[in-house]
């Protein structure tokens, strides 16, 4: 077990890329952090950089304190599982597994029991004779995992490892590699553009954007699952961690005498300011408001903030998903300087909401719904971070 630090990160390639900027975070003993981001983000880079496989333009990578910057991939006491496994074909479980100890010269009644030992770990015993052509993906990824154990590493870089397995195979891998990770307590650090990977396996979560500019930084946010989900550092992250994704509406914040009224742009649907959330600094000015899909309610007409007829319906047994739209501006989360200076009458914005299926409504009906207004999200118009009261740091 070890601690991996990275300390101000940066690779820029030869071309000009910027793949990583100033990303700094530490995994602590044991504990398995995911990065995720959409394609492009710099994942695979980060990892490949923590491997000794990519060098640094900036920046430096500590291993339990010891800096590895520019140690050679060997000298890191650190094993990677790829996505393709990389299994040598024509040896066999037994030896794809046993390959790199016997590189190092170790013992061959000292690589038995390693063997051994993993093969139990990971229910490989039987299959210790096949080649990987006889295997399925999830024994495939197994003894990718098994090459990886029998080191007994002080870390374990993941790169989307279960990318090649059909979806029922990879909820249980989901869970068996989350299991191991708790059985040996091995420091890991784990990547997937898959959110819902990232939220059931990581102890933390490190959400990153692609950058362009060397100065910026990838990583947004890094936090535990539900508090990544409950308070969103800033859109990117709010937007990004979700399905279906959060509605974000643009809002002025009107003072009038007895409240701050929030109303939507380009619409006349107004209702009170929540309070302790920070808006009071807005008021006169604008914000932008994110609504969960299950943040909806199904109300009286009275109640209603929202009686728009439904574009579509998708009734998924448990839950219905209806989406709707209103004639407010879309708020462009990649570019919030997008809308400047357009009416907002100009565009529409289609909402989602998650509704009972008891409350499925036909294509075209009108629905009455209004929000939980103390769990809505509230971000700045212009820098896209979370207002709050209390913002906690990213
Ligand atoms: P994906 O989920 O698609 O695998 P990723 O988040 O892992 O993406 P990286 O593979 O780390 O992203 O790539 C980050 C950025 O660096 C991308 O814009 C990519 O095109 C660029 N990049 C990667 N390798 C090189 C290279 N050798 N030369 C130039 N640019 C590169």
């Amino acid at each position: 077990m070890a601690t991996m630090t990275f300390d101000g990160i940066g690779k820029t390639f030869d071309d000009g890329t910027v793949a990583v900027a100033n990303v700094s975070f530490t995994v602590n003993h044991g504990e398995f952090v995911v990065l995720v981001g959409p394609s492009g983000c710099g994942k695979s880079t980060l990892l490949r950089m923590a491997a000794g496989l990519e060098t640094l333009n900036s920046g430096s990578i500590l291993v339990d304190g010891t800096d590895v910057t520019h140690a050679e991939p060997q000298d890191r006491d650190i094993a990677m599982v790829f996505q393709n496994y990389a299994l040598y074909p024509h040896m066999t479980v037994y030896e794809n597994m046993a390959f790199g100890l016997q590189q190092r010269k170790m013992p061959k009644a000292e690589i038995d029991r390693l063997v051994q030992d993993a093969a139990e770990i990971l229910d490989l015993t039987r299959y210790l004779h096949r080649k990987p052509g006889q295997l399925s993906g999830g024994q495939r990824q197994r003894v990718a995992m098994g090459r990886a154990i029998v080191r007994h590493p002080m870390a374990f870089l993941m790169d989307e490892p279960l990318s090649n397995l059909d979806a029922k195979l990879r909820v249980q891998m989901r869970s068996e590699l989350k299991l191991l990770n708790q059985r040996l307590g091995v420091t890991t650090l784990y990547v997937t553009h898959d959110q819902v990977e990232a939220m059931t396996m990581g102890d933390r979560v490190a959400v990153l954007k692609p950058v362009s500019d060397a100065q910026a930084s990838n990583l947004q946010q890094i936090d535990n699952p539900q508090r990544l989900y409950d308070q969103p550092a800033n859109l990117f992250v709010a937007g990004f961690i979700g399905s279906p994704a959060m509605n974000f509406l643009r809002v002025d914040l009107v003072r009038e005498i007895d409240a701050l009224m929030v109303r939507i742009a380009g619409t006349d649907i107004s209702f009170p300011a929540p309070k302790g959330r920070g808006l009071e600094a807005h008021a006169g000015g604008q914000a932008i408001v994110g609504i969960r899909p299950e943040m909806f309610l199904v109300s009286n007409l009275g109640k209603a903030l929202f009686h728009e007829p439904i574009a579509i319906a998708e009734a998924l047994g448990a839950d219905t998903f209806v989406f709707f739209d209103i004639p407010s501006s879309p708020v462009n989360i990649n570019d919030l300087s997008a809308e400047d200076g357009l009416p907002p009458q100009r565009g529409q914005t289609r909402l989602v909401a998650r509704i009972p299926p008891t409350a499925t409504p036909a294509l075209n009906d009108r629905l009455a719904l209004t929000v939980e207004f103390d769990r809505l999200h509230w971000f700045d118009p212009t820098t896209g971070t979370a207002i709050s009261a209390d913002r906690s740091a990213i």
